[in-house]
């Protein structure tokens, strides 16, 4: 880690972080977001290159250290995306990422398919990605290429990633949670399901899943949480205040197959926490647990999180249509600039609770606490008395995160170091409330 990476701690703040939609073009017909293909009533944007490096310099000199370039597809524009990944790299941005729906999977019985992807991962190691993943939405393949509309993608990206590997890329999976997880289940969606049932039902999911991908040979895992348009009640019971979300982004939808109860979520956090050690040792699965924690208490226990979102404090969204930044994808507010994350006045401080957008969930509840400890530190003594468990996981994930050295795409999994963390699945627990 370089110095000025921990820098911002000192002013109470984080690493910067940055996601530039790219564009809102799409081939995928995902019900879980509004950009897929069939949905007309969304303009088709793409920011363009100039814009974006603009973006990317003003980032750069404000002490950003992250970039995630999204979409819609972002391969849709590669030769754009890998022109603008070295733009940010060159600029001294060292944690840049991108995926793919896996459009270009398909098709891997022709004969052109390992020459077309041996093209793609060289392209892609000539530069310093960080990050590349590949969504997927369930263990079972039928499933995920009914959802994403994308069908042979599966046996594509099997094919794919030993490419990847070879090339000195290890593509992460991205699972965006929702009620096919482990496969169709109609059960799922039965109003009256019994909680201990539900809960069982994502356990097994989310155990599939993590199965399934490591049979495709994924090394790396996320879950993003589930993204729905609907208002949902807040914890404070004040509903007004919190509201529903803004379509900034586009990519979340009101589908029932990605909209859950306040109960439903709860169940699904806990589901997630007790799954993710048995898996520890075999994959590095980005998911921290202490966030998972913060979740639960969220939906179970009304419990504010510790360590509110950062969204519009150090981290901030750009949208493809008019290049505006935004606090997220899903708050309307806009700003004129980007902050000096680095010497800029202290910012107020974060309170924003809304929704669980996992790439500045994780990062607030990780960070949170080291930022807190330069700025606040008997704030932060007062949590630690008010919530050890949640510091005792931090310390945890930490760790784990250190033996799958962050994360970094580049490196190859170090299953020694992570077979310390591989913990056997408990039992179901009643998770009656
Ligand atoms: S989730 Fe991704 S692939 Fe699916 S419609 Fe949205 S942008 Fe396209
Ligand atoms: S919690 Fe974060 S991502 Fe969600 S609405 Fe608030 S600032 Fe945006």
């Amino acid at each position: 880690m370089r110095f000025q990476e921990i820098t911002p701690f000192f002013k109470g703040r984080l690493p910067g972080q940055l996601v530039i939609q790219y564009a809102s073009h799409c081939n995928g017909d995902c019900p879980q977001c509004g950009m897929r293909r069939s949905n007309s009533s969304i303009p088709r944007t793409r920011l363009g290159k100039e814009q974006a490096k603009r973006l990317i310099d003003d980032a750069a000199r404000h002490g950003f250290q992250a970039l995630s370039f999204t979409g819609g597809e972002p391969l849709l524009f590669l030769d754009d995306l890998v022109e603008l990944i070295d733009h940010a790299t060159g600029a001294g941005i060292r944690y840049v990422r991108t995926g793919t729906n896996g459009f270009l999977f398909a098709g891997s019985e022709r004969p052109d398919f390992e020459a077309r992807i041996t093209g793609l991962a060289a392209r892609l190691a000539a530069t310093k990605l960080y990050t590349f993943w590949i969504s997927i939405d369930s263990a079972d393949p039928e499933e995920h290429e009914r959802m994403r509309g994308l069908p042979g993608v599966i046996r594509g990206i099997e094919k794919a990633v030993p490419i990847f590997h070879a090339h000195g890329i290890y593509p992460s999976v991205n699972l965006g949670i929702n009620r096919h997880t482990g496969g169709r289940n109609p059960r799922l969606y039965e109003p009256a399901l019994d909680p201990q049932e539900f809960s069982h039902l994502f356990r097994q999911a989310f155990s599939r899943f993590y199965s399934f991908v490591h049979s495709l040979g994924f090394t790396i895992v996320n879950a993003c949480y589930p993204m729905s348009d609907e208002p949902f009640p807040s914890p404070e019971g004040n509903d007004a205040a919190q509201g529903g979300l803004a379509k900034v982004y586009g990519a979340s939808s009101d589908d029932l197959v990605i909209r859950f109860t306040p109960e439903e979520k709860g169940l699904i956090f806990q589901a997630l926490f007790d799954v993710i050690p048995a898996f520890r040792g075999a994959m590095r699965i980005f998911s921290p647990r202490c966030s998972l924690h913060s979740l639960i208490k969220k939906y179970r226990e009304n419990g504010l999180s510790l360590y509110p979102c950062r969204g519009g404090h150090d981290f901030f969204f750009v949208e493809a249509g008019q290049g505006k930044i935004h606090p997220c994808g899903y708050l309307p507010d806009t700003f004129a600039a980007l902050p000096d994350i680095r010497l800029g006045a202290k910012p107020a401080p974060p309170d924003c609770h809304r929704c669980e957008w996992e790439c500045f969930r994780d990062p607030s509840e990780m960070m949170g606490p080291l930022a807190e400890f330069f700025s606040h530190p008997f704030r932060l003594a007062g949590k630690l008395r008010r919530d050890p468990a949640f510091f005792r996981l931090l310390l945890e994930d930490l760790r784990y995160y250190r033996s799958c050295d962050f994360f970094d795409c580049r490196q190859p999994p170090n299953l020694t170091a992570m077979a310390r963390f591989a913990r056997l699945l408990p039992p179901d627990r009643d998770l009656r409330p």
